[in-house]
């Protein structure tokens, strides 16, 4: 797939061909249909927050689940998703209020080892 590949804080990008891993136990493949750079990314970009490269940038994206790690319980191939850094549970008051950045139990998806 291509990607626009981060080799060095304050350089530009390159946009390369990449390999992607078959997901781990907690991961998910997403075959991305649209992503943006946010001001988190530009961070990156910029060197204010250090990170080890090279690194495809783009935290906030929606695609297609193509495959799921083995621990993956909530989503399945085929699904559309959004991706976010933000946690939510789905189904406190304020999720389904549509304020997911207040959600009242953010790690309740979470197994007890990422706590
Ligand atoms: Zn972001
Ligand atoms: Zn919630």
């Amino acid at each position: 797939m291509k990607a626009a590949v981060l080799h060095a804080p304050r350089e530009p990008m390159t946009i390369e061909n990449i390999a992607i891993d078959k997901p781990k136990r907690r991961e998910v493949l997403i075959r991305t249909a649209a992503a943006g750079l946010c001001h988190s990314d530009l961070h990156f970009i910029e060197g204010s927050y250090p990170t080890p490269v090279p690194i495809v940038l783009g935290h906030e994206s929606a695609g297609i689940v193509e495959a799921v790690g083995e621990d993956v319980t909530y989503l399945k191939p085929g699904d559309h998703v959004i991706s976010c850094l933000s946690m939510f549970c789905g189904h406190c008051e304020f999720c389904l209020s549509g304020h997911l950045s207040i959600c009242q139990d953010p790690w309740s998806r979470c197994a007890k080892t990422c706590r």
